[in-house]
């Protein structure tokens, strides 16, 4: 998967996903990357999300867009709602099979890249044009 999460000077959010989809996947397949809100989802209120991993579990968590009402609802900060649904929510859904991770930004700028797995490949440019290049957990 190659995902990007995007804000712009004039406070607008997107986000884009792009996959070759799951390893020996079946013909005809749709993962999470194309579905608004599973895979892909930005939000000007809140935040841009973009996912990577197993797409069935993040399809029925729909991750991108409960990352975004966790934060419209209850206020929780992007960090925070990433957590909780990239930590907590995704492998109980998946009895553990839940891996992947998200990268993401929000209206204020803040980047978050929280994945449950081992590695993600990830990179992020602030507005200082300050550049993070990450491979495994820090
Ligand atoms: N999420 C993608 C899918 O399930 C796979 C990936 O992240 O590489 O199709």
């Amino acid at each position: 998967t190659v995902g990007c999460a995007a804000l712009d000077k004039h406070g607008n959010l997107a986000a884009g996903t792009s996959t070759g989809g799951m390893t020996n996947k079946r013909w005809g397949r749709i993962g999470d990357a194309p579905i608004i809100g599973a895979g892909t989802y930005a939000n000007n209120n809140t935040c841009a999300v973009s996912s990577t991993g197993w797409g069935e579990y993040f399809i029925r968590g729909m991750v991108a867009y409960d990352i975004s009402a966790l934060m419209e609802y209850k206020e929780l900060s992007l960090a925070e709602a990433a957590k909780e649904v990239i930590q907590k929510k995704l492998p109980r859904i998946g009895n553990g099979e839940g891996n992947g991770g998200i990268v993401a930004v929000d209206k204020n700028g803040n980047i978050v890249m929280e994945f449950n797995t081992s590695g993600m490949y990830r990179a992020a440019m602030n507005d200082k044009g300050e550049l993070y290049i990450g491979m495994y957990k820090d």
